[in-house]
């Protein structure tokens, strides 16, 4: 008989530039099974982001429309777009036993944090400065100077909510901050409440 843990929410989120991404795309390739939770977006596709994979690219009307259809679990408006979580791609994830990623901003982050209660781990992700997330976006190279501009300004004020968040990690050297992650989600799923009894398990 095999023990289970159940389906847990990973709400991960980061000034840009802080490589969250890289760092959620590592933890993916090493366990596969982790989903990611394709969000909405009103945003244009960015370099080689594809419709379904990164994001579903939608316009503004149809985004209302989803609001007032209450399709979103939750959803902001960052950096000047919006960005909404999809309420069944969550349930049907925890329903099937997955671990799913959510990365969301602040703003959505919050919003979660009454309704998922022991459900999931929030994690913030940073760089060591702000200088370092800027070179960060240059070096990217895929967002037009005002639109770094803004991110940088965003940074400021989406680094404030840290504390909200269960764990910090400062991604200086991604081998690094990879560990911690890894460690952080190895840990939350052995959590006593992601079991249901161990009874059964244990021939009792
Ligand atoms: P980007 O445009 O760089 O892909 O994402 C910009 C910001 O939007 C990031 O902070 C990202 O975490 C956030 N974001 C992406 N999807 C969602 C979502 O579904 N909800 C919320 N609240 N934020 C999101």
């Amino acid at each position: 008989m095999v023990l289970n843990s159940k389906g847990r929410l990973y709400i991960i989120s980061a000034p840009s530039g802080a490589g969250k991404t890289t760092l959620c795309n590592m933890l993916m390739k090493k366990y596969p099974a982790i989903q990611y939770s394709i969000s909405y977006t009103t945003r244009a596709p960015r370099g080689n982001e594809q419709n379904g994979k990164e994001y579903f690219f939608i316009d503004e009307d149809k985004f209302k429309t989803m609001i007032s259809e209450e399709i979103f679990l939750e959803w902001a408006q960052v950096h000047g777009n919006y960005y909404g979580t999809s309420k069944q791609q969550i349930e049907n994830a925890l329903n099937n036993g997955t671990d799913i990623i959510l990365d969301i901003d602040p703003q959505g982050a919050m919003q979660l944090k009454e309704k998922t209660k022991n459900l999931a781990t929030y994690i913030f992700i940073t760089a060591p400065s702000i200088g370092e997330l800027k070179s960060r976006l240059i070096k990217r190279g895929t967002d037009k100077d005002e639109h770094i501009a803004l991110r940088i300004e965003n940074a400021k004020k989406e680094v404030e909510y840290f504390k909200n968040y269960d764990y910090l990690i400062i991604n200086d050297a991604s081998d690094t901050a990879f560990e911690q992650l890894e460690n952080i989600y190895l840990a939350e799923k052995l959590r006593t409440n992601q079991y249901d009894n161990i009874i059964d398990f244990m021939n009792i």
